[in-house]
């Protein structure tokens, strides 16, 4: 028996070794987009045992690319693949509050492609940082509404116009974004709860994520598995979902990347299916993010933790021993000096929300 093999038996037999063994682990992917999904669907135990109900969170700020967009960012490049208007060497223009613009800069790297990012101006510098380090073009603008021709979805699209061999991926409106959670994010949640699930709640941007995972998960289940918006202030869509109203709820809100102004194409489709929605206030969702820093040690964003709040609220709803699947969308590196900074958590009246014994964490 070689050195090598001789050191590695003693490991390979104990059981501890075993049990970190994951699917993750055992499998060669193939590069960055191999890498993309098949993430662990994380029990969260604090939360679970204070509503007696199993919630779990699908752990997306372990993709290559650190967040949920990679999926979508990986299946809009595909699709302007698929149609012919992406050809080697070609442009990826899109307009993005930060994670899809990081997810397509590493597909575009991976593919071969520019990527030219337009972004509103009020995101946080680490993510304008982080894009500039993957070799995108990033292009703050000022952050005006939809129906402004200055918003800076319609200066990308303007943009790709304007280029040979170019693309405005669109993740708002371009349905490659939602099947790539038909197709993906939804069937490993059945797979990985055996189809043990009660419902289903996560926040919207594009409204892939939710629209995608809805279809999926109600579809599969024939209707039993129950599938929730989680929506911060500032957004529409509480109201839409709960009495038909499109009209906003609350003023603006901390969490990044989250809450809409309209219904938008992907979304559309599977809004119907949609059982409810939990309007999840900022002094929630920043507590949660150091309860779990604390109580799980996992180190997440805003939205994650608005997601998990809205969980705790569902399997409330459904009763002990349901199962509430949510998730992590990203982690909190990308905003930590807000997030942990007492003058910024004070400045916007937070820092009151955050239990005294949880202050500690209170480090910038
Ligand atoms: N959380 C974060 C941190 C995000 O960046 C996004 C996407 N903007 C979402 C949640 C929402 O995902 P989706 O666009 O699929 O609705």
């Amino acid at each position: 028996m070689s050195v090598l093999r001789s050191a590695l038996r003693p490991l390979a037999r104990s059981a501890a070794t075993r049990a970190y063994a994951t699917a993750a682990t055992s499998r060669v992917v193939n590069g960055f987009v191999g890498a993309v999904g098949n993430t662990p669907l994380i029990r969260l135990n604090k939360v679970s045992e204070e509503t007696g109900a199993n919630i779990l969170a699908k752990a997306e700020f372990m993709s290559p690319g650190g967040s949920i967009k990679d999926r979508a960012a990986l299946y809009l490049v595909k699709d302007a693949e698929e149609r012919g208007q992406l050809r080697p060497g070609g442009t990826v223009v899109e307009g993005t509050a930060g994670n899809t613009g990081i997810g397509l800069a590493h597909v575009c790297r991976a593919r071969g492609y520019n990527c030219v990012i337009y972004m509103p101006d009020t995101q946080s510098q680490e993510k304008i940082d982080l894009l500039r380090m993957l070799g995108a073009d990033v292009r703050p603008v000022p952050a005006v509404a939809f129906d402004n021709e200055m918003n800076y979805n319609h200066q990308a699209r303007r943009y790709a116009e304007s280029l040979d061999n170019a693309v405005w991926t669109n993740q708002f409106d371009n349905v490659a974004n939602r099947n790539a959670h038909i197709l993906t994010t939804g069937p490993e949640i059945w797979e990985q709860t055996g189809g043990n699930l009660d419902a289903f709640v996560a926040a919207t941007g594009t409204g892939g994520t939710l629209a995608g995972i809805t279809r999926y998960l109600v579809e599969k289940s024939e209707g039993r598995v129950e599938s929730y918006l989680a929506d911060p202030p500032g957004s529409v869509l509480y109201n839409l979902v709960e009495n038909g109203r499109l009209e906003r709820e609350g003023t603006g809100s901390i969490t990044e990347g989250i809450g809409q102004g309209r219904v938008t194409e992907n979304l559309k489709p599977d809004l119907e299916l949609l059982s409810g929605a939990v309007h999840v206030p900022d002094a929630e969702s920043i507590k949660m993010i150091y309860r779990l820093l604390d109580e799980e040690g996992l180190y997440v964003g805003a939205s994650s933790a608005l997601n998990v709040w809205a969980a705790t609220e569902i399997a409330k709803k459904k009763g002990p021993g349901s199962t509430v699947v949510t998730v992590i969308a990203d982690g909190a590196a990308r905003y930590q000096a807000r997030l942990f900074s007492r003058v910024w958590l004070e400045s916007k009246g937070l820092l009151n929300a955050i239990p005294e014994n949880l202050h500690h964490y209170i480090t910038l």
